[in-house]
């Protein structure tokens, strides 16, 4: 235990723990829970309110967001109308945006919603970017920029997405290597957007592939249309157990699940397991939601993810997670404190797990990565969905709403 730390968060309650402890923190790190006083250069106190790990973002489409007043209504219903089966017209309609959209309008526009996110305690994004020929890598470039300016904060990962397809859109798959090799963190895919099966599965593999030559994870758009017969997610989970990516895997949307038949269902939450594959719900954006309670009942992780801030497909968002989890205890019918509970995880711990973010715990030795919130139970806070009274980001306050 050192003399006098970095920083000391007393009267702290945590989750799953009785009573107040002071959070000791040193060198970046949480060096000590303590029921006993411990000085600090910097001493906050908690008040006896929630003290828990930062918020994680799984899935983002940042190079989009505050995009709305450029596109208006019309994508948004393409998506959403007829229990989703317009939503591969919605994506084509949606494209129009980038025709004039510069790496400078990405990075102002990304930059503020990384701004608001570290306001509300959001510390780590999985953050994705269109890469095609009309828009090249600007998207990918920008958020890269974004990454380094901002890293002392947040912690961005770079996501090269070809959104409008890579058979469809012929040079898109050499602009995703290029991405990669540029610096981008994942290899994207949405392999439901080809137009035939056979398609769908060389999207993936060709994906896989490049992810397992560059050293790299996979975050794909799976199965994200009123469509039962998808079987995109099976590809995905099929292509990372044949190349050995084990728990490099993230399966995004997947709103098909909800129509799947019963056993097959069962046998994805098995392919899911044997190749480490964790998903993003965001059952906010869209009228159906995978069945991520199932899945986490299986052992499987899942995360909620903010998905869209002002853009075609969404017009709110202000990349709070605590609104994001407060919106999906409605639309996925949780209302006890398990329920709320397993939500309060989709935005921090199996959040961070879906990442593959092992040490994002509150723990003794890991990263202090943490959020000071004004509520003493999950309920109020996602209640209030307030911004925290103080986000601490590797051991520093960064921001405060006091
Ligand atoms: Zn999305």
């Amino acid at each position: 235990m050192v003399d006098r730390a970095d920083l000391v968060i007393r009267n702290a309650l945590l989750r799953g723990r009785e009573g107040q402890v002071s959070v000791v923190v040193d060198h970046g790190r949480i060096v000590a829970l303590s029921d006993t006083p411990v000085a600090g250069e910097i001493e906050v106190d908690a008040g006896g309110c929630l003290v828990t790990e930062s918020f994680v973002d799984a899935h983002l489409h940042l190079d989009k967001v505050h995009t709305r007043d450029r596109i208006g209504d019309i994508a948004a219903n393409a998506y959403t109308a007829a229990g989703m089966g317009g939503a591969m017209t919605a994506i084509e309609l949606a494209a129009d945006v980038k025709s004039d959209y510069s790496q400078e309008d990405v990075y102002r526009n990304a930059r503020r919603a990384l701004l608001d996110g570290v306001r509300h305690g959001v510390l780590h994004v999985q953050a994705f970017a269109d890469v095609d020929p009309t828009i090249g890598l600007n998207g990918v470039r920008a958020l890269m920029r974004l990454r380094a300016e901002l890293g002392d904060l947040i912690d961005v990962r770079v996501v090269a997405f070809p959104q409008d397809g890579l058979l469809r859109r012929p040079g898109t798959e050499a602009l995703v290597e290029q991405a990669v090799s540029e610096g981008a963190d994942t290899v994207g895919g949405i392999p439901w957007i080809e137009l035939t099966d056979a398609d769908a599965a060389e999207h993936t593999r060709l994906m896989c592939e490049l992810a397992a030559r560059a050293g790299c994870g996979v975050a794909m758009l799976v199965d994200d249309a009123g469509d039962p017969t998808l079987r995109t997610t099976e590809m995905l989970a099929v292509e990372l157990h044949r190349l050995g990516l084990t728990g490099r895997g993230v399966a995004c949307h997947a709103r098909a699940m909800s129509l799947w038949p019963e056993p097959y269902f069962r046998r994805i939450v098995e392919l899911s397991r044997r190749c480490g594959l964790g998903f993003v719900a965001d059952p906010h954006t869209g009228p159906l939601h995978l069945r991520a309670f199932d899945l986490i009942d299986a052992g499987i992780p899942v995360a909620l993810g903010q998905d869209d801030i002002a853009d075609a497909y969404y017009p709110f968002g202000r990349h709070n997670m605590l609104e994001v989890a407060f919106l999906a205890a409605h639309l996925m019918e949780a209302r006890d404190d398990r329920g709320l509970d397993r939500l309060y995880d989709m935005v921090t711990v199996l959040a961070a797990q879906v990442l593959g973010l092992d040490d994002h715990r509150l723990v003794v030795g890991a990263p202090a990565n943490l959020v000071v919130l004004r509520a003493a139970s999950v309920r109020d806070a996602l209640a209030g969905h307030e911004p925290p009274r103080f986000v601490v980001s590797r051991g520093r306050i960064v921001a405060r709403a006091d």
